[in-house]
């Protein structure tokens, strides 16, 4: 950071730390704070080499797959637009990356640097580890780059975004009323770095506390305020110690002996938590992608309105998908983390080719249907969404793609079948392949629900095994098909002995 605005900055808040201080026994050169200065004069270099590589990785990649400038209407909107247009993106950038940083145990390392800071105040707001710093920018700032926004609208932006981080972490006690539900204030983030139990992966975003609030995870209890901040890990007190710390603390959680745990049987194994990071990473960024493409199609859709026959169905469809889409996303970054998961690379290849299979009818032109079938697909695929995505909010974070245990679930649709994910998508795959209307899309159509049977067998296998209660539960609740149970079927997975 440029000096004299470091100067300005100190001459700004300062006195007005010494003026409204939130916690008055804290002195102006409190603990640490030469050491949050280091990070003020010396991290940004790191941080702009960093993101350089980053983000020229990255826009080169998005302009190779979308072109220069795929919405050029944004660039045309009011001014004003634009900045509320880049906020409410980039913060939902941020919520997401922040939000990882927490759940995923070597991102936390990075991050749990910025959340060694025992005393706020507007210093402290720097001391944010490289890395750490370098993904979050990934995911707020580069979406908000490649989508055309003005130079204008960009640069007054990031003053707002900096203004509000300073004000954020410092020792100021202002209000914002009611307005503290929409944008979020000094005290908001205070309890995101309370180190008190009920505040603990609470209030992730940066600029907008209703991402929070939305996604239920704020925190603003009435007529109390935070009494220690922190962690409770040996984060080390120097900055060159600090930034070395998340490897050397990853190096020893990868060098760890596993315990074995209980209850895990021949069938299974303790799932590892670097494959499952992996996998929560492979497909936040797949899943991102096909949820970029429903962006795609429904801005064309948008623009097109006239020549796109049953407009308003085929908008409704695109529409829910998206939103499957996005509750798919969101279990993904929120998930438990695994207790344990089908041994073997069948079970693997098995989850992901059934995961993806459909994707093959991109390959093949899709037939010509009369408008009634039309009409009668779209409506299937927008039921089957509908369904699946409320299935998906009750599975919640026990959500996987492999066959991994996390939490057994078996009230509101769980006790109808054991798997009414599957059984709702099947009516929205049976919607796709009427609307594509080709054998081809058929025999896949076939080969998807071979396949996720087989899945939801390797499942069972697992949750048996997990939980002792299972075989229970699937004796009272039939597998696939409400109010039916197939012998086939259900003698497939239950072991001999356990049969009702
Ligand atoms: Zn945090």
């Amino acid at each position: 950071m440029d000096y004299t605005a470091v100067f300005i900055l100190a001459c700004i808040f300062i006195p007005l730390e010494r003026l409204l201080p939130l916690h008055a026994d804290q002195p102006t050169l409190r603990r640490d704070w030469a050491n949050d200065l280091l990070y003020v004069l010396l991290n940004g270099f790191l941080v702009r080499a960093g993101f350089t590589f980053v983000a020229a990785l990255f826009m080169g990649g998005f302009t190779h797959l979308f072109g220069a400038d795929p919405t050029p209407w944004v660039g045309d909107l009011p001014l004003w637009a634009q900045v509320i247009g880049a906020i409410v993106i980039a913060d939902i950038g941020y919520y997401t990356a922040h939000r990882i940083c927490h759940s995923v145990p070597f991102l936390w390392k990075f991050h749990a640097v910025h959340h060694s800071i025992e005393e706020m105040d507007w210093l402290a707001t720097h001391r944010v580890h490289p890395m750490d710093q370098i993904f979050t920018n990934t995911l707020s700032l580069l979406p908000v780059w490649c989508l055309g926004f003005s130079l204008e609208a960009l640069i007054i932006h990031q003053a707002l975004y900096q203004i509000q981080a300073l004000l954020l972490h410092s020792n100021l006690k202002i209000t914002f009323g009611p307005l503290k539900w929409l944008i979020a204030s000094p005290e908001y983030h205070h309890w995101h770095h309370a180190n008190e139990r009920d505040a603990y992966d609470r209030n992730f975003a940066a600029q907008l506390s209703i991402i929070d609030v939305i996604a239920g995870t704020v925190f603003l209890p009435f007529k109390r305020q935070p009494k220690a901040y922190g962690v409770n890990e040996p984060v080390p007190r120097h900055y060159h110690q600090q930034l070395v710390y998340p490897f050397a603390a990853i190096f020893r959680m990868l060098n760890q002996p596993r315990q074995p745990q209980e209850n895990i049987m021949s069938q299974s194994q303790a799932t590892k938590p670097l494959e499952d990071s992996f996998g929560k990473l492979a497909m936040l960024c797949i899943f991102g992608y096909f949820a970029w493409q429903q962006v795609q199609s429904i801005i064309i859709l948008l623009t097109h309105r006239a020549e796109i026959p049953l407009w308003g169905l085929a908008l409704s469809a695109q529409l829910v998908s998206a939103g499957f889409l996005a509750v798919i996303l969101f279990y993904t970054i929120t998930r438990l983390p695994p207790r344990s998961s089908a041994a073997g690379l069948a079970p693997r290849i098995v989850a992901v080719t059934g995961t993806f299979i459909m994707s093959l009818l991109i390959v093949m032109p899709p037939d010509a249907v009369s408008a009634p079938m039309r009409m009668f697909s779209t409506l299937i695929i927008i039921v089957g969404s509908l369904l699946s995505m409320y299935c998906l909010h009750q599975l919640g974070r026990s959500f996987s793609i492999m066959a991994t245990s996390r939490e057994l679930k078996t009230q509101g649709s769980y006790s109808i079948v054991r798997h009414p994910l599957y059984a709702a998508e099947v009516l929205m795959i049976l919607g796709v392949v009427l609307a594509h209307g080709t054998g081809f899309a058929f025999g896949v159509g076939a080969l998807w629900l071979v396949l996720q049977v087989r899945r939801a067998q390797y499942e069972e296998a697992v949750l048996r095994e997990t939980f002792p209660e299972y075989a229970d539960y699937a004796r009272r609740v039939p597998m696939l098909i409400p109010g039916l149970r197939l012998a086939w079927l259900e003698d497939s997975v239950t072991p001999k002995g356990q049969r009702a």
